[in-house]
């Protein structure tokens, strides 16, 4: 089985002092938890405090969002190489950013690309929102922003890349994908594009978590299909209380499902 990977992805929230808080609440409970890799994604300029915190523990730290460019004259980016100074992880292509900031699968691709080339380990986000989804075009929709998003990557290249399914609808709402039907996309549309552009070995071993409105309660149900390999945890990564009991329950069906192989 693929190890779980559970990131949490905390968008515009947290003050540098608050994030240290947040991180400090957690570690405790998160270091007992080995079988599990978990992450925290707080805004940039929380990022390097985060990571100073859990310097030498088990949870990684990484960046929403990176630029494309090394340097120059965009005001307001944030480079690859300033974000691999700090932190290991990145997210690449949130809805939100492509709904409110204008972002495409070809600056999706950019941004991989570029992060790749910093030695980052890369998060990329695809979904369909509700209007596709209701008109039947999941697919269609998860495949161009596969395809697209990850244009020209290596087998090699994708060891760091990490996909996640997050249906548009089911992010903030409440109102989380079932396990079958987030387990369907994960396992007939998107591990096989994989397959076709990686080779079965490397699309077998790379981890596809789902995101939308996970919470402690319906966690373990999701992370126990065979193709959901962890989660991208918003609202509930706010709190050490239910980003604890979400990387619990990930850990919980780990054990069973090894306990099942054996
Ligand atoms: C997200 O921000 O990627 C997300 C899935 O949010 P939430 O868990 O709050 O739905």
């Amino acid at each position: 089985m693929r190890k779980i990977f559970v990131a949490g992805n905390w968008k515009l929230n947290k003050t540098i002092a608050e994030a240290k808080d947040l991180v400090n609440a957690m570690l405790p409970e998160l270091e007992k938890i080995t079988n599990v890799d978990k992450a925290v994604c707080p805004s940039y300029l929380a990022v390097p405090a985060v990571a100073e915190v859990c310097k030498g523990t088990s949870l990684k730290v990484g960046a929403q969002n990176v630029y494309w460019e090394d340097s120059g004259a965009f005001t307001g980016e944030v480079a690859p190489k300033m974000v691999a100074e700090v932190c290991d992880y990145v997210i690449v292509g949130h809805s939100e950013r492509r709904a409110m900031f204008g972002e495409t699968d070809e600056t999706v691709n950019k941004r991989l690309k570029a992060a790749l080339e910093a030695g980052l380990h890369v998060i990329v986000c695809v979904g369909e929102t509700l209007e596709e989804n209701e008109a039947g075009e999941t697919e269609a929709v998860v495949s161009r922003q596969l395809k697209q998003g990850l244009a020209d990557i290596t087998a090699a290249q994708a060891e760091k890349i990490t996909i996640a399914y997050e249906p548009v609808w089911a992010i903030g709402t409440g109102k989380a994908a079932t396990p079958e039907d987030a387990n369907n996309v994960h396992k007939n549309v998107i591990r096989p594009l994989l397959t076709a552009q990686f080779g079965e070995a490397r699309a077998q071993a790379m981890r596809i978590q789902y995101g939308g409105s996970i919470k402690p309660d319906n966690a373990a149900e999701l992370f126990a299909m065979s193709d959901i390999d962890g989660g991208l945890v918003g609202g509930a990564s706010l709190k050490a209380d239910s980003f604890v009991e979400i990387i619990r329950a990930a850990s919980m069906v780990t054990i069973v499902v090894e306990e099942s192989e054996k």
